[in-house]
């Protein structure tokens, strides 16, 4: 008879086996100490905040897409790095006739990446005409500027003397913009032009910008696209705080990208995806929302089934731990999902309790919303009373990384249908939006 000892002791051994089966037959564990390697390196002060342009936002591109390549994530095109350029125009001068009658430059502003432009009638561009309207400024603001966006061509935009007010604020649209080959000019005025002529000169900065995008591929959806997305850019050096000027943005938005890049190691383990995923890091969400910009712009809106996009996950949640909210959570029925697929864990989401400071429309989520993509944002950050946010403060001894990892993995639960393609969430009304 084997004493009680060696019994004991073989269970051990026999239960040690079979939980090291169990453990590999089960997903990729989310480490702590990984979060806080990641955490350690993107918001250490060598990396001076993260701002936009920078040589640091570009090491922390690099740095990026090594963990991404090293999950074993492929590029989403040729590269992992999916580069573009912004340019900064700064105005040196207008001239502008109109039949031969030259008109006073505040009514015109020309929105170009282009030094020295030229239109007239024969330049071949479109012609608009923003009818009179007597809506507030805000909203007169934002019928010009969908004029532009979706202008996406040449054009020359007259616009109802009824916008006066609300005309000045299109200079927003020329602080930095994408480097593009369309002009848009907005001439403000009752004009029904037989001639015209609008000279502008500009000198530009340029900015090249990269997201890091890596991807893995689905085993029967391959076109249908599931995006985990945060962003790697912050506000960088700024008046100091008690002594620390380095914005280092641990929570914001450190805390979204390691959780994407765990994201990515946790579903290559798994290796079950029906679904394609992808797992973007955006620039320049802090300065513009470039980056996303950008990426929805590589991609066909209707392809992408559905974003989970991550922003400061670092802080234990309103409701305490392993607990996190979902934004615009009535824009889709994307959250009740990944309620759905949460039952019976420890993890609870929760629709977002800060209505009032319209996270949905604050992240790099809404771009893609815009497009009709059930685009969310998963937060975990208090932020009626969140004491480092947009602080020097920002830094990793203020973030709770266990509780980061178990958000991370709530996460993961939380996509499981979607990914699986059992559940299609509903899209986005952007008649709806903002
Ligand atoms: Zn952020």
């Amino acid at each position: 008879m084997k004493n009680l000892f060696k019994i004991i002791t073989s269970i051990i051994i026999f239960l040690g086996i079979s939980y090291t089966c169990f453990a590999q037959k089960q997903a990729f564990n989310i480490d702590p100490k990984e979060i806080l390697r990641i955490e350690n390196t993107l918001a250490s002060d060598d990396m001076k905040g993260r701002k936009t342009g920078t040589p640091e936002l570009d090491s922390a591109a690099q740095f990026i897409e090594g963990e991404f390549s090293r999950a074993g994530l492929k590029p989403f095109s040729t590269s992992f790095l999916q580069e573009f350029v912004i340019v900064r125009p700064k105005f040196l001068g207008l001239k502008a006739e109109i039949d031969d009658k030259e008109i006073d430059t505040k009514n015109v502003i020309v929105v170009t990446s282009n030094a020295d432009l030229k239109v007239n009638e024969k330049s071949g561009y479109k012609i608009h005409y923003i009818k009179p309207s007597n809506a507030t400024d805000a909203a007169q603001f934002s019928r010009m500027a969908r004029a532009f966006v979706s202008a996406n061509e040449n054009a020359v935009v007259f616009v109802d003397t009824s916008f006066g007010k609300s005309f000045s604020r299109l200079t927003g649209l020329k602080r930095q913009l994408f480097k593009s080959d369309h002009n848009v000019v907005f001439v403000l005025g009752n004009y029904v032009p037989k001639e015209f002529t609008i000279k502008a000169k500009h000198a530009f900065d340029e900015m090249k910008l990269k997201n890091v995008v890596g991807v893995l591929h689905g085993k029967t959806k391959k076109n249908e696209y599931v995006i985990f997305s945060g962003h790697y850019d912050h506000i960088g050096i700024g008046k100091a705080e008690n002594g620390d000027s380095i914005y280092n943005g641990a929570n914001d938005d450190a805390a979204g990208i390691a959780a994407v890049i765990m994201l990515a190691n946790y579903f290559k383990a798994l290796n079950n995806n029906e679904r394609t995923l992808v797992f973007a890091a955006f620039t320049a969400e802090e300065s513009g929302g470039f980056g996303s910009q950008y990426f929805s712009q590589q991609m066909k809106p209707e392809e992408i089934i559905a974003m989970f996009n991550i922003e400061m996950i670092g802080t234990e949640s309103k409701w305490g731990k392993n607990s996190a909210f979902i934004t615009g959570y009535d824009k889709s029925d994307m959250g009740p999902i990944m309620q759905e697929s949460l039952k019976g864990t420890a993890f609870t989401f929760h629709p977002d309790p800060y209505p009032n400071q319209q996270l949905f429309y604050r992240s790099d989520n809404a771009t893609l919303a815009r497009l009709g993509v059930p685009a969310h944002t998963i937060s975990t950050s208090k932020m009626d009373a969140e004491p480092n946010y947009h602080k020097p403060s920002d830094e990793v001894k203020t973030l709770d990384i266990e509780n980061m990892a178990a958000i991370i993995k709530a996460i993961a639960l939380s996509a499981t249908s979607i990914i699986s393609g059992k559940a299609t969430p509903a899209r986005v009304k952007v008649e709806n939006l903002k």
